[in-house]
């Protein structure tokens, strides 16, 4: 159990693929004066190095966020562009933000961050990491969203971003999903998952297309970061997606779609 450790993927496609929606999503939030709550079931470490050898030993980074900068996808004007600047003057230039480093460099200081990490040593990375910036939650992700639902303040975002370490997770995420958005119907619910060579995830998809007909899905294809690589792909699923999001999946989709292996 939870032998699964981001150190090796982070930065990876997926990851940028996540990340740089998740920045917008949040810009978009923040474009209001209202304070907004921030949650994550899934939140990992926080921060990774990406000479690590963890990072080297699978090269994911360098196929991802570094050849993503060479490229030019994401400019000083947007908010993805923001965040890693921000978070690289105070971690450094080797340093890669996690989802909730990415939230933190562009939340405001009146905006509330919940987030749950079951590992104990990532929980304790993650607690060191982000100081007295969040509440931090040593326990099960869904059932911290469910308890917290809906938060204070009401508006807000929920990052759902797990592992997939067992394939009954396909089968749960729609009910917890749905759950959720009963007890928050204005929160914007954001969920990423991999799309493998075996389509592990296309059940569920289907399954949340028709809970959230309103809900928009966006996956990206990517060459495999090595050859034994079985994740083909990463994909995202928003309920109360914000307005103008959809041109921006399309604008991130067209970026990824110019990668060859
Ligand atoms: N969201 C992070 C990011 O983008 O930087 C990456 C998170 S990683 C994909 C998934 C994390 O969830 C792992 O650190 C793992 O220890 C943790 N985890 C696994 N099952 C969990 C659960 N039921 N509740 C909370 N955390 C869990």
């Amino acid at each position: 159990m939870l032998s699964y450790q981001h150190a090796y993927h982070a930065g990876n496609l997926a990851d940028v693929h996540k990340h740089g929606v998740l920045a917008w999503v949040i810009d978009y939030l923040t474009r209001k004066d209202k304070p907004l709550t921030y949650i994550e079931t899934h939140a990992g470490r926080g921060v990774y190095d990406l000479t690590s050898n963890e990072a080297l030993k699978t090269g994911e980074a360098a196929a991802g966020i570094l050849r993503s900068e060479v490229a030019g996808w994401f400019d000083a004007d947007h908010p993805y562009g923001a965040a890693l600047t921000r978070f690289r003057d105070r971690w450094g230039e080797n340093a890669y933000p996690g989802s909730p480093m990415v939230a933190a460099s562009l939340l405001r200081d009146t905006d509330v961050m919940h987030l749950a990490e079951l590992h104990p040593q990532e929980n304790a990375a993650l607690k060191a990491a982000m100081g007295r910036r969040a509440h931090i939650h040593q326990q099960d992700g869904y059932k911290m969203a469910k308890a917290i639902c809906p938060p204070t303040p009401r508006r807000g975002l929920l990052l759902i971003d797990p592992s997939f370490e067992q394939k009954a997770e396909y089968d749960q995420v729609p009910d917890a999903m749905a759950m959720i958005h009963k007890k928050w119907n204005v929160g914007v619910i954001m969920l990423w998952y991999p799309v493998l060579q075996k389509r592990l995830h296309g059940a569920m998809a289907v399954r949340l297309e028709s809970l959230f007909p309103d809900g928009l899905r966006h996956e990206v294809a990517f060459p495999p970061a090595r050859e034994d690589h079985g994740m083909t792909g990463s994909g995202l699923f928003i309920i109360n997606p914000p307005y103008g999001l959809r041109e921006e999946l399309d604008r991130i989709g067209a970026r990824m779609a110019t990668l060859t292996g």
